[in-house]
């Protein structure tokens, strides 16, 4: 034991030695900071070294850990890139009808007409396979839980792997097309805008951003939608029987680009406009719909109370899927992964191998869900990984396990890495083989 051990006691040596290591580290990260603001604004702009002090002060204040980095979005409120007012939208006269935009009433005429002119862009890429655009999307601000946004990207890869696959196109929408229609309701704007901008688009596919395929290998049945323009994942008995305000789920949709399409949205967005008219909509579909909790009113129970209060006009252009999880809860899902591994592989789509998992209530992005955002994440991660290892598995590579990020070599590499057959074939699969023609050899 040292002199000063003895005078002091070994702890107090200890808590010693501590401080003034920890004092050399702060020493050590002030030096380090001067010697980064210096560079950043240049020696010549200080003065006596009192005037570095206060500046480096103030700067530090401003960002007091990462002098570098901002950490919010910098973004002046309110002001475009010249500084001047940015304009508000006016706001609607609420004595008229809210409406998506000028009413088309021949668009069938007008799409046909063009696809004629563009043989090029054929809204069929085979005998039943259509053109599809997967639409989703994200508020435009960033997320109140900052993690969110890695969910986003997430989820984003998640859906880029499952299109390129199956030959799908992807539309990833942030922006707010009509302040009226914020949150769960921008997706009607949205979707109006790309039917018409799209008229090779057969099918639009809307999915959430909170879905993720969990199916990689599942390819829709489209042969089964062919006399259909909207179909939903659901049950007639729920929707049309019960009134169930869960009967059918609008996190996975598709919709058929024809008149029709446009004519159920304009009958399904009155209900959205936010304020009074969202704020009273919910009061008549909580009355009118089994099971439905007091909020303001939502797309999917909008469509449900439309669904049975019009079925004669909609009812038989309307397929409720429920052969397969086109959209599939996650809470009676994400348990059962292992199970599913062990007994059953890709390509099925039901309870067997589910092709979407939908998150619905858990708001990675927000503040506040229906379930603890914790068991939400890690939920998340093991549906991304278990999709994550059907994409993977064509390069050779698995995730450890359904709860690891890392990943790991499934076979030996190899000097003709052309000979390896991957085991679902998705690298070559037939769904995305394009037809040739016109070169008969
Ligand atoms: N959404 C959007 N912009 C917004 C808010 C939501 O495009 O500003 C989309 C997003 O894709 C989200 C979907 O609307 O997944 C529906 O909302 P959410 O999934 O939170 O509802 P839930 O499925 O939990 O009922
Ligand atoms: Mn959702």
């Amino acid at each position: 034991m040292s002199v000063l051990g003895r005078c002091l006691g070994e702890r107090r040596v200890r808590q010693l030695h501590r401080a003034l290591r920890n004092g050399r580290l702060t020493l050590l990260c002030l030096v380090m900071t001067i010697v980064v603001l210096r560079g950043t604004i240049g020696a010549g702009r200080f003065g006596t070294p009192e005037q570095d002090l206060h500046d480096i002060r103030r700067l530090l204040h401003r960002h007091p850990h990462h002098p570098h980095r901002a950490l919010t979005e910098q973004q002046p409120q309110h002001t475009d890139s010249n500084g001047a007012e940015e304009e508000e939208d006016p706001p609607r006269d609420p004595s008229k009808p809210y409406s998506l935009g000028p009413k088309i009433s021949d668009w069938d005429e007008q799409r046909a007409d063009w696809l004629r002119r563009h043989p090029e862009r054929p809204s069929f890429l085979g005998s039943t396979k259509p053109r599809v655009l997967l639409v989703t999307g994200s508020s435009p601000k960033p997320c109140e839980n900052p993690v969110g946004d890695h969910y986003l990207l997430k989820s984003i890869k998640n859906k880029i792997d499952y299109c390129r696959v199956h030959g799908i196109e992807i539309f990833y929408n942030m922006a707010l097309l009509d302040a009226e229609m914020a949150g769960f309701w921008a997706k009607l704007p949205l979707i109006r805008s790309l039917l018409l901008a799209h008229p090779e688009v057969e099918f639009l596919w809307w999915m959430d951003s909170d879905a993720m395929f969990t199916d990689m290998a599942f390819e829709l049945p489209w042969e089964r939608y062919a006399p259909f323009n909207l179909v939903l994942h659901g049950w007639n008995e729920m929707v049309y029987d019960d009134r169930n305000w869960i009967g059918l789920n609008t996190g996975s949709f598709l919709l058929r680009n024809c008149q029709w399409s446009l004519d159920l949205l304009d009958v399904w967005a009155p209900m959205g406009p936010k304020g009074k008219t969202r704020t009273e909509a919910g009061k008549v579909l909580t009355a009118f719909l089994k099971d439905r909790p007091v909020f303001e009113a939502d797309d999917q129970s909008a469509m449900v109370y439309l669904l049975v209060t019009q079925r004669d006009r909609w009812g038989d252009k309307v397929y409720l899927e429920s052969a397969y999880y086109l959209h599939g809860y996650w809470g009676i899902l994400v348990d059962r992964y292992e199970e599913m591994i062990e007994n059953y592989h890709p390509g099925l789509g039901d309870h067997r191998w589910p092709l979407v998992t939908h998150f619905v209530g858990c708001k990675p992005c927000g503040k506040f869900g229906d379930y603890p955002v914790e068991r939400c994440l890690k939920q998340m991660d093991r549906a991304f990984n278990f999709g994550d290892n059907q994409i993977l598995q064509m390069y050779g590579f698995t995730h450890k396990s359904l709860a690891s990020r890392r990943v790991k070599r499934i076979r030996n590499e190899t000097s003709n890495p052309l000979e390896l057959k991957d085991e679902l074939g998705l690298l070559h699969p037939a769904f995305k083989a394009t037809k040739v023609t016109g070169t008969a050899s």
